[in-house]
């Protein structure tokens, strides 16, 4: 479908700062004329029919022959329908402005880099990923060593230490798109999910989107070791709570001593926002930049923070009481246990 401007014709953007449908030419936001799908050859444009790049995912797309954004109708329904959508909070311009500050170093040697003239090849990607939740048991037996040192004297003691946390581990997102590179979108998470919004078709007029590309089982061990990094992360902290002076815990001993058991509780599709724009030199080399749509967070030199993870995924902490198991039903073993 195509969204078009009931005053002058041009395809309306959707404008989340306002929360409407806008005419980038005129900035008329009353109610477009809306242009279907051809639903026997839905990958073909709606305006001008021309051959759609929709490619066996696609699902939103500028044509190449026409410019009109096409928000496919047909793909976009059924099981296919999107839970969610994170808006994006910036704007192209916005997104330069950000990596011109970033990488500024790169405009005296290619001015034109993040030039207005270069704004078109911005493009953003309403990337599918899979949510997940999960119940965690975690149980952590291991000898913790604690030295204080007064002076020239150092006393060590030693502690048989044996606890489990229940944990309930929501908003794990894995991304459902094979096109996309993995290590990049790990690097821009996290996501605020509070910010998402019920999925409507119109979000993605002016966008490119695809569907998720396999069924939320295929991605759920990925998902399971995100979690995991996370528990380790966890109990590290706990440890070091308790025992302050703690000298023996290194990641492999907290990996041999843990067992972690977990069941998926739910997981949803989403759609979360990734700005994408590259500029290739004469000789082909490639500068690839990614952008957050929502937090800002840059691709590139921005280093991933494992306790900011932990913050966004962590819902619920509980500790163990004792008693009969909370959970019963273990999909999947993980850690020690295997
Ligand atoms: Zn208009
Ligand atoms: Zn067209």
């Amino acid at each position: 479908m195509v969204f078009k401007c009931s005053s002058c014709g041009s395809c309306m953007t959707y404008d989340f700062k306002g929360d409407t449908l806008k005419c980038p030419n005129c900035g008329n936001t009353d109610n477009p004329d809306i242009e279907y799908d051809n639903k026997e050859n839905f990958d073909l444009c709606p305006i001008c029919g021309g051959q759609l790049n929709l490619g066996k995912y696609g699902s939103a797309v500028k044509c190449g022959y026409c410019d009109s954004y096409v928000v496919s109708d047909t793909r976009l329904g059924g099981d296919n329908t999107p839970y969610r959508i994170i808006p994006t909070t910036i704007t192209k311009k916005e997104m330069f402005e950000l990596l011109t500050k970033k990488f500024g170093k790169y405009l005296c040697i290619i001015p034109e880099i993040f030039s207005q003239s270069r704004l078109k090849e911005v493009i953003i990607e309403y990337v599918p990923y899979w949510v997940y939740r999960f119940g965690v048991r975690a149980v952590y037996n291991g000898v913790v060593k604690e030295s204080v040192t007064t002076g020239n004297t150092t006393v060590t003691d030693t502690y048989n230490v044996s606890e489990t946390w229940d944990l309930d581990m929501g908003n794990v997102p894995v991304d459902a798109s094979d096109r996309m590179p993995d290590e990049i979108l790990d690097a821009l998470e996290p996501f605020d999910f509070k910010k998402g919004l019920d999925f409507k078709p119109e979000y993605l007029s002016g966008s490119n989107s695809e569907l998720f590309n396999h069924d939320s089982d295929f991605y759920k061990e990925e998902a399971s070791y995100k979690v995991c990094d996370c528990v380790y992360e966890f109990i590290d902290d706990r440890i070091h709570e308790k025992f302050p002076h703690a000298v023996n815990i290194t990641d492999k001993k907290l990996r041999d001593e843990t067992i972690i058991n977990m069941r998926t509780l739910d997981r949803d599709y989403y759609l979360l926002p990734v700005y994408r724009y590259s500029y290739t030199f004469e000789d082909g080399k490639v500068l690839d930049y990614y952008v957050n749509g929502q937090t800002k967070e840059i691709y590139g030199t921005a280093p991933i923070s494992k306790k900011r993870l932990w913050g966004a995924i962590a819902a619920i902490v509980t500790a163990f009481a004792g008693g009969a198991a909370l959970i019963t039903t273990f999909l999947m073993l993980i850690g020690g246990a295997v």
